[in-house]
């Protein structure tokens, strides 16, 4: 079948060891394109036995990656930045059609997703140790190995885009993977996976297997010959996987979401604000973790900020994303009912609702730009993760009062604060839990930039140099210099 840019498969099977292998369940699953509702293409549903498979392969394929030098294996890694880049458009019209979200935001994610391989490679060659001057009788040095094999478990909101923030540090660490994309969305890392292979990566460094996170996410995850997880999705399955790595005392890498305030000040360029606002709650429908998910702004600017933030809510396009319209549907049947049913909690709890929040009469998951004022705090719409395309927007009267409304949620990833008072603004950003603040703008953060969350947002960070943590565990080498065997206690 041929798509614009794209050749897609009517079937696909699992890659492992640089093959395309069927799964030993036989049977593959239908991806969905959620614009249409029409399936796009089969797909593999791997069982615990695929999971044997594809962790053996990384294992087999770890020692040879790891002794790999260096600089070599940052010039692969390179390469496969520059096959992303040549394939833009093919990668954009995959991730458009099996995701939902408008073209130009999966070219954007395609062009980050180049951007982690070309990062990560140039800093293959300087994952230095230190040397520690313990004194004259010992030299000491530490050096940063691989752990091993990494086990990514990727979500389907970025799916291409967070293979590659993961997949990009493991193998410049020296790590070799096996990744496990969501259901609803594993085209491109399937082709992501190809394109490791073409880029010379040897077979069996990158793996992927579909299928349910129930089984073949769960096998992955409980699998003995696991070194490290890394995932990104809700807290609740955030918890399973670090419940089952405590069993083999495992790292883990979650990132799990966030609720997101924006803080808006009376001195503020309300304009700006209600633009960064804007774009930061319906940018890939809301599908987004680092989604500016609440407004909280000052009492003596509330309705304008809201009726700056309503325009533009009410001029969105609605389209399949492929059309490249400015909001694209929800991913999926599930998800919408989900994204629904807060918009249904929100009316019910008394919060109004000022724009959207209706499904168009057209088939695909779609749900209007949504904005609802006279939030509460203790409201669930104000609480609870929503990920759709749905702001809520409360008010403050004292700056005491919105750093209690920005830290009261169990989440702390991003916040986002708008003043033009400098001081104000880093008075602010010491005090806002979260993991990542944003001044006078959203959507801060590149690949060289940490990101991560505070409280139940997660544990560890990714992109940035911190996402080696994440794959390189530390040696610590102590030698002798000293002729005499004097026997010294450790700590003496
Ligand atoms: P989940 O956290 O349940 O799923 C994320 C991924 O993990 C999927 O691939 C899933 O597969 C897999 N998975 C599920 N159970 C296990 C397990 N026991 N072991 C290993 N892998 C597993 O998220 P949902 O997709 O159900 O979305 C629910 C909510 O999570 C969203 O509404 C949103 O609030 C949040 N979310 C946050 C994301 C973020 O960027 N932080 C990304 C995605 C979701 P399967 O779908 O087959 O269960």
């Amino acid at each position: 079948m041929r798509h614009l840019d794209a050749t897609i498969a009517d079937r696909y099977d699992l890659y492992i060891d640089g093959e395309w292998t069927e799964p030993a369940s036989e049977i593959w699953q239908e991806t969905i394109d959620p614009a249409t509702e029409e399936p796009i293409s089969s797909v593999a549903s791997a069982e615990r036995a695929d999971v044997d498979r594809a962790v053996a392969a990384a294992r087999e394929a770890f020692p040879s990656w790891r002794d790999t030098p260096p600089d070599e294996r940052g010039r692969l890694i390179y390469r496969v930045g520059q096959l992303v880049r040549e394939r833009l458009d093919e990668l954009a019209y995959l991730e458009s059609i099996d995701q939902g979200k408008p073209l130009s935001q999966a070219r954007s994610d395609m062009r980050g997703a180049a951007r982690y391989f070309e990062y990560y490679a140039g800093a293959a060659d300087k994952l230095e140790g230190r040397s520690v001057p313990v004194g004259p009788d010992q030299v000491d040095y530490t050096v940063r190995e691989p752990y091993g094999v990494s086990a990514q478990i990727t979500p389907w909101n970025f799916p291409g885009n967070l293979f590659a923030r993961g997949v990009a540090p493991a193998l410049a660490a020296g790590n070799t993977t096996v990744v496990k994309p969501a259901p609803q969305t594993p085209l491109s890392s399937l082709r992501l996976a190809e394109l490791c292979e073409q880029a010379g990566i040897a077979d069996g460094v990158v793996n992927v297997i579909t299928g349910d996170g129930g089984t073949a996410g769960a096998a992955l995850v409980a699998h003995d010959s696991v070194d490290t997880v890394t995932f990104t999705g809700s807290v609740s399955t955030g918890r399973e996987i670090m419940r089952r790595s405590a069993e083999h005392v495992r790292e883990v890498t979650l990132e799990l979401g966030g609720k997101n305030p924006a803080l808006i000040f009376p001195d503020a360029d309300l304009d700006a604000a209600a633009e960064w606002v804007a774009k930061a709650i319906f940018t890939n429908a809301g599908q987004v973790c680092s989604a500016a998910d609440r407004a909280v702004v000052h009492e003596s600017i509330h309705d304008e900020f809201l009726n700056e933030v309503v325009e533009r809510a009410s001029e969105y396009s609605l389209d399949r994303g492929v059309e490249d319209p400015d909001m694209g549907p929800l991913c999926s049947a599930e998800h919408f009912e989900r994204v629904t049913q807060y918009i249904e909690a929100g009316v019910d709890e008394g919060a109004s609702l000022v724009t959207g929040g209706k499904a168009p009469d057209r088939s695909g998951y779609f749900i209007e730009p949504t904005v609802f004022s006279a939030v509460t705090h203790d409201m669930r719409i104000a609480q609870e993760e929503i990920f759709g395309p749905v702001l809520s927007v409360l008010s403050f009267s004292t700056t005491e009062e919105a750093v209690q409304i920005a830290n009261g949620t169990k989440y702390g990833l991003v916040a986002g604060v708008f003043t033009n008072d400098v001081t104000h603004a880093h008075r602010l950003v010491r005090r806002l839990d979260a993991g990542n603040v944003y001044v006078n703008k959203w959507f801060g953060d590149t690949n060289q930039t940490p990101f991560g969350g505070y409280k139940l947002s997660g544990v560890g960070r990714e992109k940035g140099l911190e996402a080696f943590d994440s794959y390189l565990q530390t040696k610590n080498v102590a030698i002798n210099l000293s002729d005499t065997a004097d026997g010294s206690l450790p700590g003496a």
